[in-house]
Parts: structure tokens; C-alpha cells; sequence
């Protein structure tokens, strides 16, 4: 469908905020497109100067409607935003799924917002490096803020809300959320917790529950203590709050070199991500003839799995 459009093309179009040249290179990216060794090579020189805020968080505590609080807050002054839904196990293609959200809406019409969901239909390195990639691409395209929504739960989407230079952690007052926060490892990753819908009853036990939690979590003095806020996103009370919160962790990150260190962490999830996939493809090139073989001879006890994966390595990578 997008073959024949030349990636410089896109990548030029794309930079000046041309819209459906950034949804077309978003879609190149959700499909693993060929054009993307290309299209990644022309960011390369100018990525822009985007910083990135994660948010993550069980189905339903109010990550959309955060989004759309800080997307309003970002948007009064005058920053441009862009909102990346990313959604692995989402069956939906071409942004529907988020631009068609309620709350969204009211950002619809307003060129200072990109909003676009992401499945991840045919990337080779999955999640970890069609997120990287596409937050490339909204970088490059000059917004100010990204917003990255991680719309599962899973493993990946919370390693993905990790890598971002801020992150936050969304939970609602309720019974025992925070140790489940805790079990699910979300604590760890949270550069602030926000307690959402504090309109309702518990949230200041939350709020000190999560204090506590957070104080037998191990950090030296040099390290950001994550601060717990309240927040009542479908009413936008505590969102200037958060905006400080988050503006200070990015200061923080910028004095002590720590969002570099972000910075270089996520580039080699992306580029670890990118090599195992490309590994993987590889390996599915070679399947039938090389590990066939070396399977038949590890299963007649002939060779050992260990000596078997170095001969199959080998063979990938040369
Ligand atoms: P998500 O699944 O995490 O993206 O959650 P949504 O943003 O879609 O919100 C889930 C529901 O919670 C919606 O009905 C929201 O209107 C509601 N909601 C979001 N924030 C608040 C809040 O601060 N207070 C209350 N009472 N409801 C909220």
C-alpha cells in the first residue's frame, strides 16, 4: 500500500507536521515496513528535542483522561503534544482506537495535538523497539511533549512506560492497589505515583500506604525519591501539581545526567530488540535446513544443545 512512496519523501513531510505523512510512518513502523533502515537512517542526524512521559497503569484507573488533562495543561503553554497509545494486543490498525476515545475528542480538531495508537502487527524487535522508533519519528516532527499511554498490562508495556524520561505510575484508591503495584513491579519504575480519582473514598490511605511502600525500596541519597500525588483527572484538580512534579524530575534528570543515562538505556533495549529479531528472522530463513540438522543430532545424542546453539549462532550472524 505505502511501497511506493520514497522514504524522504515521508521523513521531509513528516518533519514539516504534515500529519498523514507522520500517521503513514507510524503505520511503516507498527508493520516492521523494509523502508524503515532508511526512514531510521534519515532521523538519525536531527531527532529532535521531545521529552517523553510515560504512563502506566491497571485498565481503567484514568490513564486516557490523565493524558488528556496533561495534553490540555501541556497545550496552555503553547507546547506542541503528541499522544502515542501503544497497545500490543490491540486487533485495531490506524489510530482508531484512541482518537475515538471521548475524552480525546476534545483535542481532535487542534494541530498543536498528534494522536495515534500503536499496535505492533509486524515489528521484528515487538514492542520494545516499535516504540523507540516511533518516538523517533514524533521527535523528529518537532513536538515538545509525548505522551506514551501503555494501554496493557503486561511485562513489555510496563518496560516501555519505564524507558521513558519521566514516568508515571497511575493507581486509584482501593484495597491492597498498591501492593499489588508492588508485586506487579510498578513501584520501581514510577518517577511519580499518582493517586487518581482521590474524589473517592481512600485515597489518602493510598497515598500513605504508597509512602511507606516506596521508603523499603532501596535508593542513595544522590537518587530521585518519587514523590505521591493526588490527582483527580476527570476534573483536571492536582494536574498543575503533577506538571510541576514532572517538571522537576526532568530537571532532575538533566543536572545529574540521569535522563541520558534513560536515554541510552531505552536506545539499548531498542537496538537489542532490533538485533534479536533480526536473529529471529534469520533463524526463520534457516529453519528448515541448519537447526533441523542440528536438532536431529542433538535428539540422537550425538551433539549437545549448548554446542548445537553456537554452531546455529554462528551460522546467523555470518
Ligand atoms: P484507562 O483505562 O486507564 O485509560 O482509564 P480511563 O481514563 O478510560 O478512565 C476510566 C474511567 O474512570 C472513566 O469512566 C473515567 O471517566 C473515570 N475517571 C477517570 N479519572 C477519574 C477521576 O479522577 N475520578 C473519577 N471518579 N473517575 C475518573
Amino acid at each position: 500500500m505505502v511501497r511506493d512512496i520514497e522514504a524522504p519523501e515521508l521523513v521531509a513531510a513528516a518533519r514539516t507536521g504534515d500529519v498523514r505523512a507522520l500517521a503513514r510512518v507510524v503505520s511503516l513502523v507498527e508493520d516492521g515496513a523494509p523502508q524503515l533502515r532508511e526512514i531510521a537512517a534519515l532521523l538519525t542526524a536531527d531527532s529532535g528535542h521531545a521529552y517523553v512521559i510515560g504512563l502506566t497503569g491497571s485498565p481503567g484507573v484514568g490513564k486516557s483522561t490523565t493524558t488528556s488533562a496533561l495534553v490540555k495543561a501541556y497545550r496552555s503553554q503553547g507546547l506542541r503534544v503528541a499522544v502515542l497509545a501503544v497497545d500490543p494486543s490491540s486487533p485495531f490498525t490506524g489510530g482508531a482506537l484512541l482518537g475515538d476515545r471521548i475524552r480525546m475528542q476534545e483535542h481532535a480538531t487542534d494541530p498543536g495535538v498528534f494522536i495515534r495508537s500503536m499496535a505492533t502487527r509486524g515489528h521484528l524487535g515487538g514492542l520494545s523497539a516499535a516504540t523507540p522508533m516511533a518516538l523517533r519519528v514524533l521527535g523528529a516532527a518537532g513536538f515538545d511533549i509525548i505522551l506514551v499511554e501503555t494501554v496493557g498490562v503486561g511485562q513489555s508495556e510496563v518496560e516501555v512506560a519505564g524507558t521513558a524520561d519521566t514516568t508515571l505510575v497511575l493507581l486509584a484508591p482501593g484495597m491492597g492497589d498498591g501492593i499489588q503495584a508492588a508485586k506487579a513491579g510498578i513501584l520501581e519504575i514510577g518517577d511519580v505515583l499518582v493517586v487518581n480519582k482521590s474524589d473517592r473514598d481512600g485515597a489518602d490511605a493510598t497515598a500513605r500506604e504508597l509512602r511507606q511502600m516506596l521508603t523499603l525500596v532501596e535508593r542513595d541519597s544522590t537518587e530521585w525519591r518519587p514523590p505521591v500525588e493526588k490527582l483527580i483527572a476527570s476534573t483536571g484538580v492536582g494536574i498543575d501539581v503533577l506538571v510541576q512534579r514532572i517538571a522537576e524530575h526532568r530537571e532532575w534528570g538533566e543536572s545529574t545526567g540521569a535522563l541520558v543515562v534513560r536515554r541510552q538505556a531505552r536506545a539499548a533495549a531498542e537496538v537489542e530488540a532490533v538485533a534479536v529479531g533480526e536473529l529471529r528472522k534469520r533463524l526463520g530463513n534457516h529453519r528448515t535446513e541448519l537447526l533441523d540438522e542440528l536438532a536431529t543430532r542433538v535428539a540422537a545424542g550425538e551433539l549437545d544443545p549448548y554446542r548445537a546453539a553456537d554452531e546455529l549462532v554462528a551460522a546467523l550472524v555470518t
